[in-house]
């Protein structure tokens, strides 16, 4: 694949054809008209495209259409589709991402904070839901994060629009899992490339120098997943990651112990010893949880 220097130039003219409210348009009414994915999409015509945008010259219409052909949009036989990058424009347009800011204020949610016990709360800003405790330090500690901090997810503004924040908290966990099972089976969701896991810095060692997790967090043990291509990076428990897995799986499921918060506040709250090229968790019952580097799970 070339550089990401090199795409630079093709990149800036490919948003520089986006930079229309015509346009736009054209590919709302086209993902609106021929919505199913790949081969199964349907074709819009000319003149049904050109209805929906609600642009009268001829002229004007062809112009902005010829720019997104081939780019974004397939012409066909018969008509016109959307070629997989249109639909992605559209999707991430949807998300909010690129515009809307909302922000909701810190409300109770249902669960426990996994340090202290004490009451949950959720709120929402800048594109990340954050999952706060009122009465102890949290797991971040950082400057820019707030106190209390439980977990800081990437989420989208779509998430919290039009949708309570409970459900959201719930959902935002539920999601973030399905990110960490990818990367803890060794590939990046968002790119398909490969990834790299750290465990913790054993004591005396320095946690490295990217400037990234391990002495932020107010836990020994996290780990790091890192994308190799396109920089997504996570810091997660282990056994959450590996949720999904023996003997991870047969425990949750065991136990009634739900997928997202219930899970990661279960294994944060347990005490963890870290070894050489391990980590051993114990639960109250007195079961442990080897770790390797690898994260391959081992119970004892
Ligand atoms: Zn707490
Ligand atoms: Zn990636």
């Amino acid at each position: 694949m070339e550089s990401l220097a090199s795409a630079r130039s093709r990149d800036a003219l490919a948003f520089s054809v986006l930079d229309s409210e015509v346009r736009l348009a054209i590919l709302d009414s086209l993902y609106d008209r021929t919505v199913a994915s790949g081969p199964l999409a349907g074709n819009a015509t000319y003149s049904t495209i050109k209805a929906d945008v609600g642009v009268e010259d001829s002229g004007r219409f062809s112009y902005h259409l010829d720019k997104l052909t081939d780019r974004f949009v397939t012409k066909t036989e018969t008509g016109y589709r959307l070629a997989e990058s249109g639909r992605e424009v559209i999707r991430l347009r949807r998300t909010g991402a690129f515009t809307a800011d909302p922000n909701v204020e810190a409300t109770q949610v249902d669960g426990e904070c996994y340090r202290c016990g004490g009451g949950i709360q959720a709120f929402y800003r800048r594109g990340y839901l954050v999952t706060q405790c009122r009465e102890c330090i949290g797991l971040i500690d950082h400057e820019l994060v707030a106190d209390g901090t439980l977990a800081s997810l990437s989420y989208p503004p779509s998430g919290v629009s039009g949708i309570d924040i409970e459900t959201a908290f719930e959902r935002s966990h539920l999601r973030s899992v399905h990110t960490f099972r990818a990367m803890a089976d060794g590939f990046c969701p968002n790119c398909g490339h490969g990834v790299r896991v750290t465990l913790p810095p054993g004591d005396g060692e320095k946690p490295g120098d990217d400037g990234y997790g391990f002495s932020h967090v107010n836990h020994d043990g996290m780990v790091r997943f890192a994308c190799t291509h396109c920089g997504h990076r996570h810091l997660s428990h282990p056994l959450y990651a590996t949720d999904d897995r023996e003997p991870m799986a047969d425990f949750f499921a065991t136990n009634g112990i739900a997928p997202g918060w219930d899970r990661l506040a279960t294994v944060m709250s347990w005490p963890v010893t870290v070894g050489d090229a391990e980590l051993v968790f114990e639960t109250p019952d007195g079961i442990r949880f080897r770790v390797d580097d690898e994260l391959e799970v081992r119970r004892e």
